[in-house]
C-alpha cells in the first residue's frame, strides 16, 4: 500500500521506475549537446553561489532565493520551479531526506548534510546536478557514505560509454554502494535522460544487472544520479507531497552528473569545479574526497 502510495506521489519528479520503457529516447547532435552544456555550466554555478553561503544558522529557504535570483539574472529558467507544482527552485534534502525536500525556514546546523538539486533550463534544454554538503563538522561514518556516493556516480560514469548498456551503469553503481559498502540503494527513484525535457527516457535506476537493457549510443544525454542510504534501502514520503525520507531514519546522499555517451569515455558536460572551490573556501562547510 505505502509502496504504491509512494509511487503515486514520486512520479511527480524524479522518474519513478517502470520497468525499462524505450519511449521519449532522444539522441543529441554535437549542437544541443553544447545547448546542455551551457544550462550544465549555470547549474554548476548556481551550485557555487549557494554553496559560498551555506553555514550553520542560515535557512533553507535563503539559499533557494539566492539559486533563483542567480539562474534569472542570467536569463535561463530554474528547470524544477513549477515542475509539477514543486514550488522552489532547488530540491534542498537534509539528513534522512533523500530527494525532494523543500526549502523552508529550518536554519542548518553544524552536523547536517544537505543534498542539493538543481536544474536549468535555457536555449532549449536542461541541465541537471546534484551535490551533497556537509555543514560544519559531520560524523565520520555519514561523511564515508557521501565519498561512497559520489565515488559510485564516477563509477557510473564510467560505463555511459557507446557499445556498452543501460544496465551495466546501473550494475556498477550498485556494486560499489550495496555490494562493496553494504549501503541501501533507493530503488524507487532513478535518473533519466536529459534534454528538451527534464526528464525524457530511458530511466537509469542505480541497481541492475550487466549487459541488460538498451545499447548505448553516441549523443544519448543522461542524468546519473545515484541516492544511496547509509541504512536499508527503503524509502517513503512525507505527507507534504513531496519529500522522500528513508524509512529507518539514516542519512541519505545524492550526487548527479548530466552526461554524453561518447565513443571511449563519457563526456562530464556538468561541473563540480566551482562548488568544489566554493566548499574549500568555505570554512563553514567540510571537504569530502
Ligand atoms: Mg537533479
Ligand atoms: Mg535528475
Amino acid at each position: 500500500m505505502i509502496y504504491e502510495y509512494i509511487l503515486s506521489i514520486v512520479r511527480n519528479f524524479n522518474p519513478v521506475r517502470s520497468k525499462g520503457s524505450k519511449k521519449n529516447i532522444f539522441y543529441k547532435t554535437d549542437d544541443e549537446i553544447e545547448a546542455i552544456r551551457y544550462s550544465c555550466e549555470l547549474v554548476g554555478k548556481t551550485h557555487a553561489v549557494v554553496a559560498e553561503r551555506i553555514r550553520p544558522g542560515i535557512r533553507t529557504s535563503l539559499l533557494d532565493k539566492l539559486a533563483e535570483e542567480f539562474i534569472k539574472d542570467h536569463k535561463a529558467v530554474p528547470s524544477f520551479k513549477g515542475y509539477n507544482g514543486f514550488p522552489h527552485t532547488l530540491c534542498m534534502s537534509i539528513n534522512s531526506e533523500v530527494v525532494h525536500g523543500m526549502p523552508s525556514n529550518y536554519e542548518l546546523k553544524s552536523g547536517d548534510i544537505v543534498s542539493i538539486d538543481c536544474g536549468v533550463f535555457a536555449n532549449g534544454f536542461h541541465g541537471d546536478s546534484a551535490y551533497t554538503y556537509c555543514v560544519g563538522e559531520i560524523d565520520e561514518a555519514t561523511k564515508k557514505l557521501l565519498e561512497v556516493t559520489k565515488e559510485s556516480l564516477y563509477k557510473g560514469i564510467e560505463q555511459a560509454v557507446v557499445g556498452k548498456r543501460l544496465g551495466d551503469i546501473c550494475f556498477a553503481i550498485q556494486q560499489h554502494a550495496e555490494r562493496k559498502h553494504g549501503y541501501g540503494v533507493v530503488r524507487e527513484l532513478v535518473g533519466h535522460g536529459v534534454g528538451r525535457q527534464l526528464h525524457e527516457g530511458p530511466e537509469v535506476p542505480n541497481y541492475g544487472k550487466r549487459g541488460k537493457g538498451i545499447k548505448l549510443l553516441n549523443g544519448l544525454v543522461l542524468a546519473i544520479e545515484p541516492m544511496i542510504n547509509l541504512g536499508k534501502k527503503e524509502v517513503q514520503c512525507l505527507e507534504d507531497g513531496w519529500t522522500v525520507v528513508t524509512k529507518d531514519d539514516s542519512p541519505s546522499a545524492h550526487f548527479e552528473h548530466t552526461v554524453a555517451v561518447r565513443q571511449k569515455q563519457a563526456e562530464i558536460l556538468s561541473t563540480f569545479e566551482y562548488l568544489e572551490k566554493a566548499i574549500k573556501n568555505n570554512i563553514e562547510l567540510t571537504e569530502i574526497s
